[in-house]
């Protein structure tokens, strides 16, 4: 509970970002704030170390942020889940739907091995559309999901819901 009021006296909402009507969780004074960045570094990690991942995933871009301390502090490997035409070698790509549209992710296909779990590492889950291509991706890349671990996850979007099966089983885990 220490650890949850923490990390909430740290997200910010932010009326009407980026649209109208929107109210957007900014995580900067979380970042900004040494002691509450290393609490959530370490309850990652060890959602990590619980879940038997060997790599994680980070999702651009605050996924990155998050991730990248989560890797060394629990000795995995990292790997960037980036938007479509950033990556610079054979990829593999996965589009997903948004409310208005859809987007496209892509992952280094050499950084996904058979036998690897990989946990997914994330600020917020909103709709659970783009960790749910991540998923995907990991998949499809051979290897396994350990799992998704996130900040803050937004019940009333039913991320959780659009995500499970998707899963298969594989945890979903909100700070
Ligand atoms: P989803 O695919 O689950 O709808 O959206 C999740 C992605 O959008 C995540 O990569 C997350 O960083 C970003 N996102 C959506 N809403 C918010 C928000 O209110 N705050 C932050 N920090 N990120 C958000």
């Amino acid at each position: 509970a220490d650890v949850r009021n923490l990390l909430l006296s740290r997200i910010r909402d932010v009326p009407d970002h980026p649209q109208p009507g929107v109210v957007f969780k900014d995580i900067t004074p979380l970042l900004a704030d040494p002691a509450a960045f290393t609490v959530l570094t370490e309850a990652l990690s060890e959602l990590c170390v619980r879940h038997g991942a060997t790599k994680v995933v980070g999702l651009e871009a605050r996924g990155f942020i998050l991730a990248a301390p989560v890797a060394i502090r629990a000795g995995l490997g990292f790997i960037p889940v980036r938007k479509a035409g950033k990556l610079p070698g054979a990829t593999l790509s996965q589009a997903y739907d948004l409310e208005y549209g859809s987007a496209e992710i892509e992952v280094h296909a050499e950084d996904l091995e058979p036998g690897d779990r990989v946990m997914v590492i994330d600020d917020v889950l909103a709709t659970g559309g783009t960790a749910g291509a991540a998923a995907e991706l990991i998949r499809r890349g051979g290897a396994e999901v350990a799992g998704v671990a996130v900040l803050m996850e937004l019940g009333f979007l039913g991320g959780r819901d659009r995500l499970e099966p998707v899963l298969r089983g594989a945890p979903l885990e909100a700070l």
